[in-house]
């Protein structure tokens, strides 16, 4: 991947509907002529869509566990205690 990471900071920007319109135009154009950040960004947008799209759902009983599992130790304790 030769970009630089001044694109993906732009998608990451545009997803956060943290972008100026004037990014926004330099991105989508880059995008028209870069397959590479083309399909980065289809990809983070798959990914933010699949996060929405559960957002809403219960997640399983032991999602949460798992999560607080894989979370450093002192994050762990203030996720507990709730
Ligand atoms: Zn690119």
């Amino acid at each position: 991947m030769s970009c630089s990471e001044k694109y993906i900071a732009f998608m990451h920007d545009y997803l956060d509907e943290d972008i100026t319109e004037k990014k926004e135009q330099e991105l989508r154009e880059h995008l028209q002529t870069c397959a590479a950040c083309k399909q980065h960004f289809d990809e983070l947008k798959k990914t933010i869509a699949f996060v929405q799209s559960t957002s809403h759902v219960k997640a399983p009983v032991d999602f949460t566990a798992n999560v607080i599992a894989n979370l450093p130790k002192e994050k762990r304790k203030v996720e507990i205690s709730r």
